[in-house]
């Protein structure tokens, strides 16, 4: 016979012969009658025996089948009152596939009070969990759609090199590797390689992949490494058009999860709101809104975690949106290949969008002409020419783009209202946490 899968099962199969696989989640003896709940990757449904309608052997060894213990059972679908879905499936046959041992390392109850260190170190058991398991099952949905998304719009997926010598960012939250005895890093950013792709004619690319950052933060939304979706495209009159892009990307996808995490969706409690506009506003306009709340913040400097998750309250308030495009950060603060704004070169066409109080994308129009960058890295104190798996891009034909990097982790984060990144992600890497 071959298996279904518990959320295939409907209440019109009444008598129907089934064989399911899964888990044991529940398992309750009441003397003459014992209910198994077993459960797969789609959903549970509770099974049911009476003493004198099978072998008593089988009977007897029902009580002694352990929590999470790995079962095949065949039986028949039962339409019934008392059931919570409204049928359940009665036992014929049953087969221990796997024992589990016990007691379990961490609770795997839906009410599991287990802290997220203990949680991580057996994160296959706490995927047991469904709340746990519905977050990973939307990322996996997420990743589609925002594949979807770039596809439709006429970017080119692309894969770069993760092992480098050296790139363009600071250099400062690089882990050094060594490279048969040379020194190597791990990205920080594929900004280098996806300037490089759109320059080489792709015109619009993406790549989904992993980022490294040497940073020593014990916040709720540092990882060492994490999931980039950095995307970049060319001839665009000015940030805003990379802006767009972002905005109608994070409708299309909130509207999207809204339809086809249903399930998961409800298993978290969480309800999706898909912004009818992003609005767009000036560092200096959000620095003023966040001071009138009270907050002050320091000439040149950027909004902190705090004057983040303040503007985000404020925009909320005024615009009913869960997100706010953040623009014209100061140069001081941004890497040289910014493009700076003509009107006051003091700034730079760069942007941040935060979600729900925490940023979630960085982006900016990127300077393109050779001279112009050449000026601005000195400005920083770098020798562009030094970097010239860099220079040589903007010296043979290098059209005007721009584009940003979202992380994915923390997207899922902010998306699903989970407290910690780390939440986000199968199995985070932090200053403390090398393992599993
Ligand atoms: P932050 O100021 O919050 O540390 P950043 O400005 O240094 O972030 P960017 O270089 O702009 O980060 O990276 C692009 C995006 O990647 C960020 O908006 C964020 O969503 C994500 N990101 C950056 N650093 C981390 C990290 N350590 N862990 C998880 N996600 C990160
Ligand atoms: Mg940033």
């Amino acid at each position: 016979m071959e298996r279904s899968f518990i959320s295939e099962l409907t209440e019109k199969e009444n008598n129907k012969k089934v064989l399911i696989k899964g888990w044991v989640s529940e398992i309750r003896s009441l003397g003459k009658v014992q209910f198994i709940v077993l459960r797969d990757k789609t959903d549970s449904i509770q099974c049911v025996v009476h003493k004198d309608e099978i072998k008593s052997d089988l009977f007897n060894k029902i009580p002694k089948i352990s929590i999470e213990s790995v079962l095949e059972i065949e039986g028949k679908l039962k339409t019934s009152k008392q059931a919570k879905k409204g049928f359940e499936i009665t036992i014929e046959d049953l087969n221990i596939l796997s024992e589990s041992l016990t007691p379990l390392p961490i609770d795997t109850s839906e009410k599991s009070k287990t802290m997220i260190d203990k949680r991580l170190d057996y994160r296959f058991l706490d995927l047991r969990r469904p709340q746990i398991n519905a977050i990973f099952k939307t990322r996996s949905k997420v990743f589609n759609i925002v594949s979807n998304f770039f596809d439709s719009k006429g970017f080119y997926s692309i894969n770069t090199p993760k092992i480098t010598a050296a790139g363009v960012e600071s250099g400062a939250e690089q882990f050094s590797i060594d490279y048969f005895g040379k020194e190597a890093f791990l990205t920080q950013s594929p900004q280098v390689y996806k300037q490089m792709f759109v320059v080489a004619g792709l015109e619009r690319v993406y790549e989904i992949g992993e980022v490294f950052r040497a940073e020593k933060s014990h916040t709720t939304r540092h990882l060492t490494e994490f999931t980039g979706i950095d995307l970049e495209m060319g001839f665009i009159k000015d940030e805003n058009d990379v802006m767009n892009v972002l905005e109608e990307l994070m409708k299309y996808l909130l509207k999207e999860v809204k339809e086809k995490c249903k399930n998961e969706l409800e298993l978290l409690n969480v309800k999706i709101d898909v912004p009818k506009k992003i609005p767009r506003i000036t560092l200096e306009e959000a620095k003023k809104l966040v001071e009138k709340k009270g907050k002050k913040v320091k000439e040149n400097e950027d909004l902190d975690a705090e004057g983040e998750k303040l503007i985000s309250e404020i925009i909320k308030e005024k615009y009913d949106s869960d997100f706010v495009f953040i623009t014209l950060y100061p140069w001081e603060k941004k890497p040289f290949y910014h493009m700076r704004d003509p009107k006051n070169k003091k700034v730079t066409k760069s942007f941040d969008l935060v979600y729900k109080g925490v940023e979630i994308s960085s982006g900016s129009q990127r300077e393109h002409n050779y001279n112009v960058l050449k000026e601005q890295s000195k400005e920083k104190g770098i020798d562009i020419d030094k970097m010239s798996f860099y220079a040589d891009i903007f010296k043979y034909g290098a059209p005007p783009h721009g584009g940003a990097g979202i992380g994915f982790d923390r997207l899922i984060q902010r998306m699903l209202n989970l407290e910690n990144v780390r939440e986000a992600i199968l199995l985070p890497r932090d200053p403390e946490r090398l393992t599993p």
